[in-house]
C-alpha cells in the first residue's frame, strides 16, 4: 500500500505532514511517487487566510481527479479542524475530512492516522521519517496563548502546549543521526516555549516576556546547539527577545533573528492586541547589530487591518527605512471567524490595502536587493541543500533567496565560498 501527502501551508504543517508520513510508514504504507500511483492521499490543508483556503479546495479538486479509482482520499490540517462538516458536505469526491481531534479513520479504510489523545490532539510526538535534506523543522510546541486581533490560529490549534525538551532533543538526535546539519526551530510564539508547563492556567500570554521568561528556550537552545551545526529560530514575538536570548542566539553562530512584527504603528499595533512600537522594535535591533554587524532579520507584516490610516502607513514606511530588514513578507488582512478584528469598525478596502502592500514591498525590495549585492565579495559558509544549492546562516530554507554553488559538491556537505554574484534575491557562490 502507497500514501501520498499534499501539504499546503506554513512550515508547521509540513512538521504535521512529516509525521503522518512517520506514523503510516510504521503501518506499512511506503511513499508513493505521485498521487495517481497511491492508495491513500492526504491533503494537509491550510486555512490561515482566504486565498490559503481557496488553494488548498484546488488542491482537493485537483487530487481528487488525479487520484486512482479506488483510492482514498483524507483531508487533514487546518481547514479540516476549522471547516470540517462544511467541507465534508461541500466536497463529495472526499472520503474522510478529520481535524486535529477526530481519528482519520473511518471503519472502511484501513489507515490508523489515529490522534492520540483529545487534549494534546496535534502530532508532536509522532515519530516522522528520516530527512531528505540536510535541515529540518522540529515544531516544539503548538498552539499559541496569545490572542492577537487578526489571528485565527488559537480558535483552532488551542492554547500553547510545549513539547518536553526530552521528547525535543530525542527527534533532534534522530535527525542529526539521520545526516541533518541544520534544526530550524518552530512554534506559533517560540520565544514563550515552556511557559505552559510552569504555569497552571492556561490561555494568558505573559505580554513582555521577562529574562526568566526565556530561560527555556534559551536552555534548549543552548543545548541544541552543542550537538548540530546550525540551530536556527523562527517566529520570535518581538516582546521576548531578551537579552539574554539574542546572546545565546549570537552564540550559536546563526545570528538570524525572525522577528514577528506584524507593523509598526503603535496605535495599530494596540488595534491588533500586540506589544510594541516602531522605537522599540528599531532598539533591540540595533542592540543586536551592535553585538553582531553581520545579523540578518526577517519579518512579516498586516497591511489593511482595520482602523489603519494613513498615518499608520508613513509609520510603517519609516520603520522600513530605518530598520534595513534583510527579508520581510507582506499580507493584506483577511477577516477570519472568531477573531477580534472581525468586530471592529473602520475596516479598510481590500484594493486601498493590496496598494499599500505594493508601495512598502517596492521599498523592501530595494533594500533586499541593495543587502544582497553587499554581500558580493564577501566569503560565506554554504551548507550544500540540494545540488547546486546551498545556503549560508543569512538564509532560511524555503523562505529566504538561495546560494548557488558548484553543483558537483555532495549534499549536506559545507564549504566556503567566494560570494561571485548577485541574483535578485539569489548569490552565486564559487567555492574556495
Ligand atoms: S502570536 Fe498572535 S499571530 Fe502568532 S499565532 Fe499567536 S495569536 Fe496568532
Amino acid at each position: 500500500m502507497r500514501y501520498w501527502i499534499e501539504t499546503l501551508g506554513c512550515p508547521k504543517n509540513h512538521v504535521d505532514s512529516d509525521k503522518l508520513a512517520g506514523l503510516l510508514e510504521t503501518q506499512g504504507y511506503d511513499p508513493a511517487s505521485s498521487p495517481d500511483d497511491a492508495d491513500l492521499v492526504v491533503a494537509n490543508t491550510c486555512a490561515f487566510i482566504e486565498a490559503a483556503r481557496e488553494e488548498s479546495i484546488e488542491t482537493v479538486l485537483d487530487l481528487a481527479d488525479r487520484k486512482r479509482r479506488g483510492a482514498r482520499l483524507v483531508v487533514t490540517g487546518c481547514m479540516a479542524e476549522r471547516y470540517g462538516d462544511e467541507l465534508a458536505a461541500a466536497l463529495p469526491e472526499v472520503d474522510l475530512v478529520a481535524g486535529f481531534g477526530k481519528s482519520l479513520t473511518a471503519s472502511s479504510t484501513r489507515v490508523e492516522l489515529r490522534a492520540r489523545a483529545a487534549s494534546s490532539f496535534d502530532l508532536l510526538n509522532l515519530p516522522r521519517p528520516t530527512s531528505t535534506t540536510p535541515w529540518a523543522y522540529v515544531k516544539i510546541a503548538e498552539g499559541c496563548d496569545r490572542r492577537c486581533g487578526f489571528c485565527a490560529i488559537p480558535t483552532f490549534r488551542g492554547d500553547q502546549r510545549s513539547r518536553s525538551t526530552e521528547e525535543i532533543l530525542s527527534e533532534a538526535r534522530a535527525l542529526v543521526a539521520g545526516g541533518v546539519k541544520e534544526l530550524v526551530l518552530i512554534a506559533q510564539d517560540l520565544a514563550s516555549w515552556g511557559h505552559d508547563r510552569r504555569r497552571a492556567g492556561r490561555g494568558e500570554a505573559v505580554e513582555v516576556l521577562d529574562e526568566g521568561g526565556t530561560q527555556p528556550l534559551i536552555d534548549l537552545t543552548r543545548t541544541l546547539s552543542t550537538e548540530v551545526e546550525r540551530v536556527r529560530l523562527l517566529y520570535l514575538y518581538p516582546s521576548g527577545l531578551t537579552t539574554g536570548l539574542i546572546d545565546t542566539i549570537l552564540a550559536t553562530g546563526v545570528p538570524y533573528f525572525d522577528l514577528s512584527l506584524q507593523h509598526a504603528s503603535k496605535s495599530l499595533l494596540r488595534r491588533m492586541r500586540r506589544w510594541g512600537n516602531a522605537e522599540r522594535f528599531l532598539e533591540r535591533i540595533d542592540a543586536i547589530r551592535e553585538s553582531e554587524p553581520d545579523a540578518t532579520f526577517r519579518s512579516s507584516f498586516i497591511l489593511g487591518y482595520p482602523g489603519e490610516t494613513e498615518d499608520d502607513q508613513h509609520d510603517l514606511l519609516e520603520f522600513i527605512k530605518a530598520a534595513q530588514l534583510d527579508w520581510a513578507g507582506f499580507f493584506t488582512f483577511s477577516s477570519e471567524d472568531g477573531t477580534y478584528a472581525q468586530g471592529l469598525g473602520d475596516q479598510v478596502p481590500h484594493e486601498l490595502a493590496l496598494e499599500r502592500m505594493r508601495e512598502v514591498s517596492e521599498l523592501q525590495d530595494a533594500i533586499t536587493a541593495t543587502k544582497r549585492d553587499a554581500l558580493v565579495g564577501t566569503t560565506q559558509r554554504i551548507l550544500v541543500d540540494s545540488s547546486g544549492v546551498g545556503r549560508s546562516v543569512r538564509e532560511c530554507p524555503e523562505i529566504d533567496g538561495v546560494v548557488m554553488v558548484d553543483p558537483s559538491l555532495s549534499v549536506g556537505s559545507t564549504v566556503q565560498c567566494r560570494i561571485v554574484a548577485s541574483h535578485g534575491t539569489d548569490l552565486e557562490g564559487v567555492t574556495l
